[in-house]
């Protein structure tokens, strides 16, 4: 029988490292709510058909939750030596075929290590979560679901419409890889130890159309000059393209558009021009 989450946690002295963004779930009920609202809104009623993966899974209370949902498969990369025999620990517990790997989530590539179909589950550590999600989204054709944890206001940035402060790099790439859709926030006092900030889980599905990765490395040089300067006009943040008014005005955006009044679709429109 498995000890407690927070027997486990106290049995091998898990204190929280700061450097490796740990913050973790010990209540059941929200990891269960995690997994339960994400299946819910896959109009599925268990991970059976799918290899799932899981990002940190740290002390593992989300992996519990996870292998409740008996997928076919689970693999877990974590980079914190400690949390490794726990993971054994919960191996040896479960019928689930469970793979353990000690080490960096961004060096790792899920569709070369895993049967197809794949979905990627995360509490994500908060300093890699975007690079973490940025990476995925190139590969989003070969995945069928990430449900993630990101702090609240980078769920903002990933979910911003056209206009907003908030819209940028991030929500254009995203929007046009995925439907997005958010779970639920958690406040502070669910983590242990609690944050300063609220978190949100995010989950994205993709779409049929999804841009590949190398448009999305065009769009993200042509952001990266937009909303470097995004206050600026765009014929002026984007002046380092060559006839940058002509293209604009091609596509229907005036130049003297600023880069947050510009839509997902026509960043992409003008990424096939440059
Ligand atoms: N899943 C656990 C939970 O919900 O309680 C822990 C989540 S904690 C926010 C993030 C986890 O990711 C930690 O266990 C941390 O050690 C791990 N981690 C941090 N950086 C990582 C990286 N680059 N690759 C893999 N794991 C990483």
């Amino acid at each position: 029988m498995l000890p407690t989450l927070r027997e486990t946690v106290n049995f091998y002295g898990l204190m929280a490292n700061k450097a490796l963004g740990q913050n973790f779930l010990l209540d059941s009920n929200i990891t269960d709510k995690i997994i339960r609202q994400s299946l819910s809104r896959q109009n599925i009623h268990d991970f059976k058909n799918f290899n799932i993966i899981e990002i940190g899974p740290g002390p593992g209370g989300l992996t519990r939750s996870i292998l409740g949902a008996e997928p076919q498969s689970l693999t877990v990369v974590e980079m914190d030596p400690r949390c490794i025999k726990i993971m054994e620990d919960l191996r040896a517990e479960t019928d689930t075929p469970m793979s353990i790997i000690n080490g960096d989530a961004m060096l790792f590539n899920p569709t070369e290590n895993i049967a197809s179909p794949r979905q990627i589950i995360s509490n994500l550590p908060y300093n890699v979560s975007v690079p973490l999600l940025l990476k995925w989204l190139t590969q989003i054709k070969d995945l069928s679901a990430l449900t993630l944890m990101f702090q609240k206001e980078v769920a903002e940035r990933i979910t911003a419409p056209t206009h907003s402060k908030d819209y940028g790099r991030v929500s254009i790439i995203a929007q046009l890889t995925c439907s997005i859709q958010k779970l639920f926030d958690l406040n502070p006092e669910c983590f242990t130890p609690a944050p300063k900030i609220w978190s949100s889980v995010l989950l994205f599905q993709p779409l049929e159309n999804a841009i590949s990765a190398e448009n999305i490395a065009k769009i993200e040089k042509i952001t990266a000059l937009a909303f470097g300067q995004r206050r600026k006009m765009l014929r002026q943040s984007l002046k380092s393209i060559n006839n940058i008014s002509d293209k604009l005005e091609q596509i229907g955006i005036a130049p003297t558009a600023r880069a947050e009044e510009v839509s997902p679709q026509k960043f992409l429109e003008l990424s096939k021009l440059v």
